[in-house]
Order: C-alpha cells, then structure tokens, then sequence
C-alpha cells in the first residue's frame, strides 16, 4: 500500500471509529458518494461552517446572509445554463468488459478501473456527455406534477432572489449575499472520500458590484485575497495550498476571470478547494430573460438602470473538512510512545477542554473536577468530563480528536488550593495556572 493511499485509510478510519464521519445508510450496505456526520464531525463542520459566516456575513456592513430552498423549477437551471450543451456535465465513458461507467477525464478513475481488469485489454466506449443534475417531480397527480432538479449548486439560490434582497433591504451597489446549503450532483465516479460526493455542502458569497467600479479587476483582486486569507485560516501551511488561474478554454464562456485555490492532496496532488468566479452579468440577465421579471439595479447617481456584474467566491465545505483532517493528521512520539493526533486550530476542535480527575476512585477529586467541568462547559460550550483508564489513555483518546487542551484536577488542587494543569495537546507540556488562567487563556487562544 502506498503512503498515500495509508494515509486516506488512517483518515477514514479514524474519522468512523472517533465519530465523525459515515458511509451513509451504512446497515443497509451503503450508498456511494453519500456520507453522514457524525457527533464529532458535526461540530467540525459547524466550526468551518461559523467561521466561514462569520467572516464573509456577520462582521461585513455590505454583505446580507439567506438561506434558499434545495428544490427549484427546472427552468432555473435552463437559465443558468447547467442543463445545456456547455452546462454541468462531465464525460463518461463505459467499459465495453463489464459496462461500468467512468468519468473519462479522470485518470485515476481510469487507472483504477483498468487495474481490476488486469490481464485483460480494456476497450472503452466513445465519450459522451452525462449531466449531473439530479432530477425529481413535484406533485401529487401526473397532470400537476412539474419537473424540478435538486439545486446543482447554491449559486443560483441567491441569484433568483436578487431583487427580493433589493426590495426588502434597500441595499447600495457594491453588495454581497453569502449562504451556506447542500448541493447535489450526481457525479459518475464519487471517489476520495468527502473529496468528490454527490450530496455536499457548499459555502459561497455572491457579490454585485456596477461594472464601472471593476476597473482592473478591483474587486475580483480584492475577493480573491479575502478568499484566501480566510482558507489559510483554517489552519493551512503555505506550502500546501495554491493559486491557479483557469485556462481561457476551462472557463465558462461568460466569465471573465476564474482562480481557484487549490490543496496539495496525498491522493492527487493539487485540487480544487476553491473558486473565485468573475461571473459578469450572466446570471442576472439570464433569470431576467428566462423569468420576465426585471432584475437591473437603479443607480440614483446615474438616474438609470443596470444589470450587476457578480464576484463569486465559492467553496466545498466537506472538502474544507477533508482537507483540514488531512492537514492535522500528525504521527509523532510523545514521551517514548508513539502517538496519533489532529493539529486541529483551537478554533476548529470539535472539543475545547477535556477535564479529568487524576484518580476516578477518588471523589474528591472527582467532585473538583465535575465542578471545574461544568464551570468551563458554561463558558466555552464544546468542554468533556472524561474519568476512564488512566491520565495516559485519555490523553492519548483526546489527541485524537485534536482536542487543544486538557485539564487535570490533581491533589494540590484541592489540598493547596494550587488550580490545576493545563496540558498542551502539540507539546505535551504541562503548565499549573488556576481556573481563571485557564479561561483568559483559552479565550484568548480562540479568538486567534
Ligand atoms: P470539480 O472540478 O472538482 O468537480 P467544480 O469546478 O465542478 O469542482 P464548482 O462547481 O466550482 O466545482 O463548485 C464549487 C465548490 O464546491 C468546489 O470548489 C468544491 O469545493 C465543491 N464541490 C464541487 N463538487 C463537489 C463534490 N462532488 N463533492 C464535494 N464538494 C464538491
């Protein structure tokens, strides 16, 4: 086995055995492409989730938040051009030995498949063009039923209600709306785990600026840095994540610029974490045309209308999840044992503090620390008790779920009244401070 394929199997691993990712519908065999949280994986995807509003949404005065339905009139996606010749497809071939389909510009697909043959000389079909749009009806009788497609991305979500933002909130160009919701293709080869699924989450900000103001590329440059301070954020060293420009002929033919921040992956090298889109006025003009429903913006200063161009940012939540376990999977020797742990950034741990008693058949000590438990749950939310095995093996369980910090209520915390210790899940180090010391501490590590 190859060190990289090792390292998706120790991920996927762990990510079942400690709770935070599931092959979904598991007991009934599985479905490919399809993965459940778990109550670990939850919270992580949270924290990206809530950091991700907090700085695009929240802590922005031009940028508003919504939430659009999965579930939208085909004719949407006639508009934005995911269900023509150029829309959301992808090549497909099949194998003329056992008829599986492939994406056939997937190398690795095709390799791999290619490997279950092995002997043989696999013969494929000619490529053809398969859309991901998944389909479905709505309504109760064959007469009623309309044809609608769970949303192939959430862009167009926000699109569609551009001109309810304007008529309930009043809002002056440049301005942005951002969401965070599940999409839905139905890709021929789910593969790499959270990488390539055919439910997903996305998150993404569409900002409308007037055309006049884009003068080299102001706010294309502008977003494209924003965009990427905030996935450097996440915990990232600068040597695994890149820029790269589309190629004219990559690009969707109404765009005017397209990057995409990628990720050095183990199991294909650099890949889409990312994408920063010059969109123009595609969307707007094209949901006008298709709805009959104006959507220009009136410029006061102008005294006319205009159609908006759009900045889109856009990005994989389960991919930012993959990508931030693979970065923070580290195998180090702590005090002559080998160890596994997730580098998570504090901001990102599924879990802040773990409190321990030193003994669990002492009560005092369990008392203590009950009380300092409840004291640092009130505080930061995300804090566990843990009293089985000995200090070691519960290290050893938090560093796996990349929990920052741990607590230890020991006797000089209660004979001396000496506070407790925190220890420090990269170093190991160990540091007495009271209660208090801790709480400032961990704040302010938080709001790093
Ligand atoms: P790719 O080329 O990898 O298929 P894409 O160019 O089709 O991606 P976009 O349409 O730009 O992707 O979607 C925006 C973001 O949504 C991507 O950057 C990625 O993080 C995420 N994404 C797209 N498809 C999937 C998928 N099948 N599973 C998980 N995340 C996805």
């Amino acid at each position: 086995m190859s060190e990289t394929q090792d390292l998706m199997e120790k991920i996927v691993s762990l990510c079942k055995r400690r709770g935070f990712v599931f092959q979904g519908s598991e007991i009934y065999g599985g479905l490919s492409g399809i993965y459940d949280y778990g109550p670990l994986g939850v919270e992580l995807r949270n924290n990206i989730k809530q950091y991700f509003w907090q700085k695009f949404i929240t802590e922005r005065d031009d940028v508003y938040g919504m939430s659009a339905a999965i579930l939208m009139p085909r004719k949407v996606w006639d508009a934005s051009g995911h269900t023509g010749e150029a829309g959301l497809n992808d090549p497909l071939v099949e194998c003329k030995i056992c008829h599986e389909r492939v994406r056939a510009d997937q190398p690795e697909a095709i390799a791999e498949h290619e490997k279950k043959h092995e002997g043989k000389k696999v013969e494929w079909t000619e490529p053809v063009k398969f859309n991901l749009l998944v389909e479905t009806k709505l309504g109760s009788s064959e007469k009623s039923q309309i044809d609608v497609n769970l949303r192939g991305e959430i862009t167009q979500g926000v699109h569609v209600n551009f001109k309810n933002v304007l008529d309930s909130m009043h809002p002056e160009l440049p301005f942005g709306i951002g969401q965070i919701g599940k999409a839905f293709r139905n890709e021929i080869t789910p593969r790499d785990f959270l990488f390539r699924q055919r439910e997903f989450e996305q998150m993404e900000l569409q900002y409308y600026i007037k055309p006049e103001e884009e003068e080299g590329k102001k706010w294309f440059e502008y977003w494209k840095r924003f965009a990427w301070d905030w996935y450097f954020g996440l915990g990232f060293k600068k040597e695994n994540l890149r820029f790269r420009q589309h190629a004219e002929d990559e690009r969707a033919h109404y765009a005017k610029d397209a990057w995409d921040i990628e990720y050095n992956t183990p199991f294909a090298g650099w890949k889409e974490a990312w994408g920063i889109h010059h969109r123009a006025d595609w969307d707007l003009r094209r949901h006008s045309e298709y709805s009959g429903v104006d959507l220009s913006y009136y410029d006061e200063e102008k005294k006319d209308r205009l159609i908006p161009w759009d900045i889109e940012c856009s990005g994989g939540v389960d991919r930012a999840v993959l990508f931030v376990m693979l970065e923070a999977y580290t195998e180090d020797e702590l005090g002559g044992e080998t160890r596994t742990y997730l580098k998570f950034s504090p901001k990102l741990a599924p879990v802040k503090i773990a409190v321990f008693p030193l003994l669990k058949n002492k009560p005092e000590l369990v008392e203590k620390a009950q009380s300092i438990y409840k004291e640092l749950k009130k505080e930061f939310g995300a804090v566990e008790f843990d009293d089985n095995g000995n200090i070691g093996k519960r290290y050893r369980r938090q560093d796996e779920i990349g929990t920052p910090w741990c607590v230890t209520v020991d006797f000089e915390t209660i004979e001396k009244d000496a506070g407790v210790t925190l220890r420090d899940r990269d170093t190991g180090e160990q540091k007495r401070m009271s209660v208090q010391e801790v709480k400032d501490f961990v704040k302010s590590q938080l709001s790093n």
